[in-house]
């Protein structure tokens, strides 16, 4: 049997394509996905500009998503479960895994750059990755645990002091998200400095305090922490410049290859500055925004602005690449 996926076969080769339908090991549970979110690497996947170190073509793409248990398997979980399933896959048995830094795992494996991914018709996964979601949590908030358990990993690295003023550069997705989740630390504010206007509502939906597209408007060295999400070497450089003496900058943003950022290392050393990186997610920061999923303490849902059936790929592609229009989220519906 065969099922419908969307394939890339290799750089700038997209295509809707049949393949075998995924055979569950024992391990495994078999689960068809209900909606499925496209974000920037998944661009980057079709373009070829991600690390070949991190993907594997032929690739079907779907990272971020959700969906139904088709086929129960280890792990107890009925046929129909709603579910939300986490895609690196972490070895379990090296130092960073020992560490909890399951993220960093010796082994890079991850569903969507790996091992096929969720914009398919079914996918399998490791039963013990499977989480279930309470009846209150939406399709589209579930649609955004990936990226919110990727913010939330940055945040819990740089561990906000309450009171601390934030500023989110980046007014996509990953932006709104961490203004959203800023507020878990009880930030005193959190500014987001983004690049349309269009945005402002959906920054006000992520509790935001003040949203502007002025980067003059940004005060220099007012901020306890800088979220750099952006993604660009101009919105790095406003990062050095807006955060205090003895404060964090936390790069979330790709910038896709060289040349990269400059780094204005004299600041860095006279400010007394922490720089963080961080990469993906760990399993604890998963089942934390999985926790306040279902405990109704966060609902994700307003960022999923966009959806497509998946045969309409070509247009949610072209609506996550030109930006125009309030737009975060951009997702696929598999059975559309
Ligand atoms: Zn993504
Ligand atoms: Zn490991």
């Amino acid at each position: 049997m065969t099922m419908r996926a969307l394939l890339v076969r290799e750089p700038g080769a997209i295509e809707l394509a049949e393949v075998a339908d995924p055979v569950p090991g024992a391990e495994e549970v078999l689960v068809r996905p209900t909606l499925v979110g496209i974000c920037g690497t998944d661009v980057d996947i079709v373009d070829g500009r991600v690390d070949p170190l991190f993907i594997r073509y032929p690739m079907v793409l779907g990272h971020e998503w959700t969906g139904v248990v088709a086929e129960p398997g280890r792990g107890g979980l009925a046929a129909g479960t709603r579910v939300v399933v986490e895609g690196i896959v972490p070895c379990g048995r090296c130092t960073a895994c020992a560490a909890g830094a399951t993220n960093r795992c010796d082994t890079y494996d991850e569903l969507g750059f790996t091992r096929y991914g969720a914009a398919a018709e079914l996918v399998r996964a490791p039963a013990h990755l499977v989480h279930p979601l309470a009846p209150q949590v939406s399709e589209e908030s579930a649609v955004l645990t990936e990226p919110a358990s990727v913010v939330f990993t940055g945040l819990s690295r740089v561990s906000p002091v309450p009171g601390w003023r934030v500023l989110v550069i980046g007014d996509g997705t990953i932006g709104l998200l961490a203004a959203r989740l800023a507020h878990l630390w009880s930030p005193s504010e959190v500014t987001l400095l983004g690049r349309r206007t269009e945005q402002a509502g959906l920054a006000a939906s992520a509790g935001a305090d003040q949203f502007t597209v002025d980067t003059e408007a940004v005060p220099a060295g007012h901020f306890d922490l800088v979220v750099e999400a952006a993604g660009s070497a101009a919105a790095v450089r406003t990062a050095f410049a807006a955060v205090r003496r003895g404060g964090v900058v936390l790069l979330l943003g790709y910038l896709g290859g060289p040349p990269g950022a400059e780094l204005p290392v004299d600041d860095v050393v006279n400010g007394d500055l922490t720089i963080a990186g961080s990469f993906g997610y760990t399993r604890t920061a998963w089942r934390r925004v999985v926790d306040l999923l279902n405990a109704g303490s966060v609902d994700l849902g307003f960022l999923v602005t966009h959806r497509f059936p998946l045969q309409a790929y070509a247009a949610a592609f072209a609506a996550l690449r030109e930006g125009s229009g309030s737009r975060a989220k951009v997702a696929l519906i598999p059975a559309g």
